[in-house]
């Protein structure tokens, strides 16, 4: 590793990281270095095989790949093959289990109904006229205008309040449109043209991305302990959190990050289902994961399985998922990057660098398309 010849630095090997140094190994066949801090590829992505039962699982948390975008489909393809899994999830909400999205299966079942689709306007209609919100402001007013107070309350204050530790009225609407809502039985959670699992998982893809005699790897190096060697010529391609790369100057961004408690169950099939949502703001976890089900062509053991609970924490800094973006941390996010702009060979980006709640397909776009502007540079 010699940094004072090196012409292209990136920092992070998430997705945003990976994909441009593939494309300047492969389309501009120049050399470049890629490290991260942890001791493995692959970012919030990272997958691998559970010891023990043999069971493929993701580390940070269940990724579907779902996109509609010809270019990203056309892309991630050449590094992997996808199964044809398609997601689905579940609620659990005071013992009982519900569609989620919400959909009229979950509309009837909690109000032990049978409404028809042409039905649900008018019905929830009835259930709106009790709120006096006019002009949606928040999370929870946009929720409650969409499906009333009672499915909100039942399925999305307890959990949200998990997630963010925020109450939903300071969170901002634009998460809710992460949120399927559905009048019909649609019960699958992307609409996304393509969608799926990699065959064998995400690791290989980072693996088979960075394979490139160009691409020169460090893993284990924290980019702050060298970014004083770095000369003014070398272009930075940074993924990391957008505060940290200025000090935190401004002050600290806000991020949420996970803890995950695995457990090895005696049983085949555990919940029936990859992912478990659960609704009740009183059990502490937002939800189980049993990564089992992300492969249903793998013939994995019938004696055991494995899941994981999920639980939400603020970040300390080290393990950032999930950018807080409500109105104070937005601010904050717009002027470090119009410092990021001032900086010359300096390039931010991914969901730690932008500060905003990519899907992967959305990093691997924007990942795309940056590194046109890099051939530019
Ligand atoms: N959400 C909810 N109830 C659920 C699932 C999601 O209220 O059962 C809300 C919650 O505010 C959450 C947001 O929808 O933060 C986005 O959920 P998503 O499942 O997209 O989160 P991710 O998979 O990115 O963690």
């Amino acid at each position: 590793m010699n940094l004072n010849d090196l012409k292209y630095l990136i920092v992070g090997a998430g997705f945003f990281g990976s994909v441009i140094a593939e494309r300047i190994a492969n389309e501009l066949n120049r050399k470049v270095l890629i490290i991260d801090k942890r001791n493995h590829i692959g970012g919030n992505c990272y997958s691998e095989n559970d010891s023990d039962t043999g069971i493929h699982y993701h580390k940070y948390g269940t990724h579907i790949f779902h996109t509609s975008n010809q270019k990203v489909w056309d892309y991630i393809n050449q590094f992997t093959e996808f199964n044809s899994y398609r997601h689905q999830v579940l609620s659990t909400y005071k013992n009982k289990v519900y569609q989620m999205p919400i959909n009229l299966k979950t509309i009837n079942s909690f109000y032990n109904l049978n409404l028809k689709p042409f039905e649900v306007n008018d019905f929830l209609k009835s259930e709106i006229s009790k709120e006096k919100i006019s002009e949606p402001k928040n999370f929870e007013e946009s929720a409650i205008l969409l499906i009333g107070r009672p499915l909100y309350e039942a399925f999305i204050k307890g959990y949200t309040k998990k997630q963010w530790q925020k109450e939903p009225k300071n969170l901002p609407k634009s998460i809710l449109k992460r949120l399927p809502f559905r009048k019909n039985y649609n019960d699958s959670y992307y609409f996304s043209k393509w969608q799926g699992i990699p065959l064998n998982g995400y690791t290989e893809i980072f693996n088979k991305l960075l394979n490139n005699k160009n691409i020169e790897q460090k893993l284990e190096l924290d980019f702050f302990d060298i970014k004083d060697k770095i000369t003014k010529e070398t272009i930075v391609i940074y993924s990391g959190q957008l505060d940290k790369y200025f000090d935190y100057k401004f002050g600290k961004l806000e991020w949420r990050t996970l803890d995950f408690v695995k457990k090895t169950m005696q049983v085949d099939d555990n919940q029936g289902t990859a992912v478990m949502n659960f609704a009740e703001e009183e059990i502490p976890y937002t939800r189980i994961h049993e990564p089992k089900h992300l492969h249903p062509e793998k013939n994995y053991t019938k004696e055991k399985t494995i899941v994981f609970e999920e639980y939400s924490k603020p970040d300390d800094g080290n393990e950032p998922y999930y950018p807080v973006n409500d109105e104070k941390n937005k601010q904050l996010a717009a002027k470090y990057k119009e410092e990021a702009k001032k900086e010359k060979n300096l390039i931010i980006g991914g969901r730690l660098g932008h500060y905003s709640y990519y899907d992967m397909h959305q990093t691997i776009e924007s990942a795309l398309n940056v590194f046109e502007q890099i051939k530019k540079l």
